[in-house]
């Protein structure tokens, strides 16, 4: 039993109920998102009509996304692809953050040298003529199920092997921390190289689309892509650091993170793209550089924060913060294998200003993101909503931990640096 982490027992069934809500109304919530940008232009209002009218089933029997063996076939030859690319593609070795058990894994990060392999490989089989560059949304019905049906599996697969030969026993709760079949990583594998490595390639097949079907690409489209590619670029370019995000070193590898990664994230963080390709816009240049600008500095900031916290740590605290002697509490935690551990919590520079200044910077460049589709059209915001309540609850979940991670130091910690995410809002 580890002595933080996630929760094992101790919840109430209806606390359990309540946390499995989303298992069926994520998938409803993508359903629906695919029905109404595919079928209603992104309406929500003609949504509403045709639900009225047809009643719910009636439209989602109508319009669902519907198996294709091409499209499925082409979908698992993808997923193969990234699997090789993943195990044997030569990398820098990293290692991870120490587990609640006191284990410390060892990963190869050679995500950016596979995503330029990924890339090349698709514009040399477009070049040759061996595939349609708007393949992406010409074939997206087929996708979505297949991404869907892959994302179901492997939540299964993973809820079964976290039951019956867990990779790690003592870092497994209800589903597994870090689920490996050798030395292949289940969870980096996911959520690199299925979900964000995924991201650039719908984006830039949606772009073509839109030069396919209108005879040019829109600033918009365009600029969406860049902001989406610095995104993803960075992602890869910093692996090694990714290692040590809550997504790697505290979530556990269940329906959230596989199908979240197979399907959700590939619908969702796409949307402005999928929208555009197919309805360009013409917002005025003023309005897009500011929109993106600000996009910038939102990934600027990001970066700024998520590097300061990395360096302080990688060098004990023994480097300057904005020019400063670094300000930090040194602390300890306990591994359930009874080894204790230090660590520290840096309290200066913008994590003196407020405890997820990196969360800032990344809600500025999604709302960023999304304005730039020039539209007021709710759905075309909806991956900003999404990132605001996803990181909001994560502010509140990352406390919990803390807490039970470093009990009273990191009470200290949040008596000096006592704003989540803005000081004075919040
Ligand atoms: P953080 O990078 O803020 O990591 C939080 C962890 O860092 C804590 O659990 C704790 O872990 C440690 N920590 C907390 N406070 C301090 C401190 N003051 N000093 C040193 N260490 C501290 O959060 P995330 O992993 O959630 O996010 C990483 C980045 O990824 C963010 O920029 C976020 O915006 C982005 N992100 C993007 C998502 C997307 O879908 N696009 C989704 C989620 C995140 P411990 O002490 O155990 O090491």
């Amino acid at each position: 039993m580890g002595t933080w982490g996630r929760y094992s027992t101790g919840r109430s069934w209806l606390r359990s109920a309540l946390a499995a809500t989303p298992v069926v109304l994520a998938p409803m919530a993508l359903l629906i998102l695919f029905i109404t940008l595919y079928q209603f232009d992104g309406s929500l209002p003609v949504l509403y009509l045709a639900l009225k009218h047809q009643g719910l089933w009636s439209v989602i029997d109508a319009y669902r996304p519907r198996f294709d063996l091409h499209t499925t076939l082409a979908y698992s030859c993808w997923i193969v692809f990234q699997a090789v690319l993943f195990q044997w593609l030569p990398g820098p070795r990293s290692i991870g953050q120490r587990t609640p058990a006191g284990h410390v894994l060892d990963y190869r990060t050679n995500g950016l040298s596979a995503w330029v392999i990924t890339h090349l490989a698709l514009a040399a089989l477009c070049w040759k003529g061996g595939l349609d560059p708007a393949f992406v949304p010409r074939n997206w019905s087929g996708l979505v199920f297949a991404m869907n049906m892959y994302g179901f599996l492997a939540s299964a697969v993973a809820f079964i092997k976290g039951h019956l030969m867990p990779t790690h026993s003592e870092d497994t709760k209800f589903s597994e921390l870090n689920p490996r079949v050798g030395n292949f990583d289940l969870k980096l594998f996911t959520n690199g190289r299925i979900g964000m490595m995924a991201w650039t390639v719908i984006d830039l097949s949606n772009v073509a689309y839109q030069y396919q079907e209108f005879g040019r690409a829109s600033p918009s489209i365009l600029l969406v892509t860049i902001l989406h590619t610095i995104y993803v670029l960075d992602f890869f370019n910093n692996e090694e650091w990714y290692l040590r995000t809550i997504d790697i070193a505290h979530e556990h590898y269940g329906f959230y993170l596989a199908w979240g990664c197979f399907a959700f994230l590939p619908v969702m963080y796409t949307l402005q793209t999928q929208y555009l390709g197919r309805h360009p816009t013409s917002p005025s240049g003023a309005y897009l550089l500011v929109a993106f600008t600000t996009g910038l500095v939102g990934y600027a900031l990001f970066r700024s924060v998520n590097d300061q916290k990395a360096r302080v740590r990688r060098l004990n605290g023994d480097c300057l913060v904005w020019g400063r002697p670094a300000r930090y509490i040194r602390t300890t935690y306990m591994t359930s294998d009874g080894w204790q551990h230090e660590s520290l919590l840096l309290a200066s520079g913008w994590w003196g200003w407020s405890r997820h200044a990196n969360y800032l910077g990344d809600l500025l460049l999604s709302f960023s993101m999304c304005a730039l589709v020039g539209t007021t059209n709710v759905v075309m915001w909806a991956y900003a909503l999404f990132m605001t309540i996803l990181l909001m609850h994560r502010c509140i979940r990352d406390e919990v931990r803390g807490r039970s991670k470093y009990g009273t130091a990191w009470d200290d910690y949040c008596r000096r640096v006592p704003w989540r995410l803005v000081p004075g809002l919040w």
